[in-house]
């Protein structure tokens, strides 16, 4: 059995990279990390540099674009790692744009050495088309190649197949990295289908211990959310990350106002109050032909789910000042989607500052609050209580909804039917990405699963 070595991503949900070990000289690494939230260390820039040695790596496979899966590749190319930078086709064009922002945030804001480092990634990029093999290593003691299947976790993610087989003894193995795999009915994106087998599983546990409400049920929630801000004249702020999810909500945004076919729903403005959300909700309405078949069909039927006519996008920061103040004096019924997706900074503070305090508005959150965060205790806390932004005290007068199945993430039943679906079953699965009792429940799950089929497992947690 190959061996691997989590460097990042094991016991928490940031930080991901696994290095799959093929022999002595030769190496696999997937998916390079950024450490977030309470996976951080205080002194982060030592646990940002890459401490392995990366020598023996052949290839970096990335599952999806991320940050807690790509945000430390400017650490690992500093660290002169020269190889090929493995992803899907539509990884290849979001990849740039993240690292992008990734080394503005927290590596350096000299436009030179970003580009630099932008011609280099470019040139080690190597996009491979869903569903075929692709050789990654072959040598006198043996091949490995990897399929990237679709994990409908975010547009361009993917989960990672391995084949190995060693010369000398044709001994093979087969090992699957599923990233993050996202649920099934998520908007856009085409549910992943499991594996026809493996040996070896490294299986995200994100949710492993919870079952997200179905997609009718959150849509009910936004569209009270949308009536109650249309009967008060209110906004609907809606804390958001730049990938994935706002594309998402603004699918189902579409979905809702076209449903309503009313006069006033039409009053609605959308308005995407983040310039890098706006440049990858651009790039995803260039990656249609990935998108799934009921987008298609919205499209075929001449409707355009991510540019429609109510969709507004705000660039520089006097708009964004403008539009605070507009939507906080007027009483133009508004969904605003800006980042950051947990209130720790970014324009959602400045609408949170102007209108937490009237109870016209609402907040509503579609992602996980991390503990400390001024999401956390606005969600917590809720109206009628207060929280503390910037050090001032703002009373929350304003409702608080929660929604929390647009993480595009599995739930524990989605994560046992990824493994009950395989023809041939894992008998070694190693759990990542998931806290200590995600990662727990899941274990005491899979080992029902395989106990109830009369089979054996090994689980590493
Ligand atoms: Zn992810």
């Amino acid at each position: 059995m190959l061996d691997i070595i989590h460097h990042g991503g094991a016991t928490g949900v940031t930080g991901s990279c696994h290095q799959l070990i093929l022999n002595s000289e030769h190496s696999l690494l997937i998916d390079c990390g950024l450490f977030q939230g309470e996976d951080a260390e205080k002194d982060s820039f030592a646990q940002l540099q890459i401490e392995f040695d990366i020598s023996t790596v052949q290839a970096l496979i990335i599952t999806h674009v991320h940050i807690d899966h790509v945000g430390r590749l400017p650490y690992l190319l500093a660290a002169g790692f020269k190889g090929p930078i493995i992803c899907s086709e539509p990884s290849a064009k979001l990849l740039p744009l993240v690292i992008e922002d990734a080394l503005k945030i927290g590596f350096t804001r000299n436009a030179q050495l970003i580009q630099r480092f932008q011609e280099q990634l470019k040139q080690q990029i190597v996009s491979v088309p869903y569903g075929k093999w692709h050789r990654v290593a072959h040598n006198t003691i043996g091949t490995a190649r990897i399929k990237l299947k679709r994990a409908g976790h975010i547009l361009g993610s993917c989960y990672v197949e391995v084949a190995c087989q060693a010369a000398e003894t044709n001994e093979k193995e087969r090992i699957v990295f599923s990233g993050d795999l996202g649920a099934p009915h998520a908007p856009l994106l085409p549910a992943p289908k499991s594996p026809h087998c493996c040996d070896q599983l490294v299986l995200e546990s994100t949710y492993g211990n919870r079952t997200h409400p179905d997609r009718r049920q959150r849509r009910a929630v936004l569209r009270k959310a949308i009536e109650q801000a249309l009967a008060n004249g209110g906004t609907v702020m809606v804390p958001a990350f730049s990938i994935g999810r706002t594309q998402e909500l603004l699918y189902e945004l579409e979905g809702i106002i076209h449903e309503a076919k009313n006069h006033q729903w039409s009053t609605l403005e959308i308005i995407v109050d983040s310039p890098l959300a706006a440049r990858f909700t651009k790039v995803y309405r260039e990656l249609k032909p990935y998108w799934d078949d009921e987008a298609q069909k919205r499209l075929t039927r001449g409707r355009h789910p991510l540019n429609f006519a109510s969709l507004y996008t705000v660039e520089s920061h006097t708009e964004h000042e403008q539009t605070v103040e507009y939507l906080a004096k007027t009483g133009r019924p508004a969904v605003v989607i800006a980042a950051s997706g947990m209130c720790a900074g970014g324009r959602i503070m400045n609408y949170l500052k102007a209108m937490l305090g009237d109870a016209r508005h609402q907040v509503l959150f579609v992602g996980y609050q991390g503990a400390g965060t001024p999401g956390r205790a606005i969600q917590q806390y809720g109206q009628g209580g207060w929280v503390e932004i910037d050090g001032q005290r703002i009373d929350i007068n304003a409702g608080v909804t929660s929604i929390s199945g647009y993480s595009a993430h599995a739930d524990q039943r989605d994560l046992l039917n990824f493994v009950k679906r395989m023809r041939r079953w894992p008998h070694t699965i190693r759990l990542v990405h998931g806290d200590q009792t995600a990662r727990e429940t899941l274990k005491s799950e899979l080992e029902s699963l395989y106990k109830r089929k009369g089979m054996r497992v090994t689980i590493m947690s």
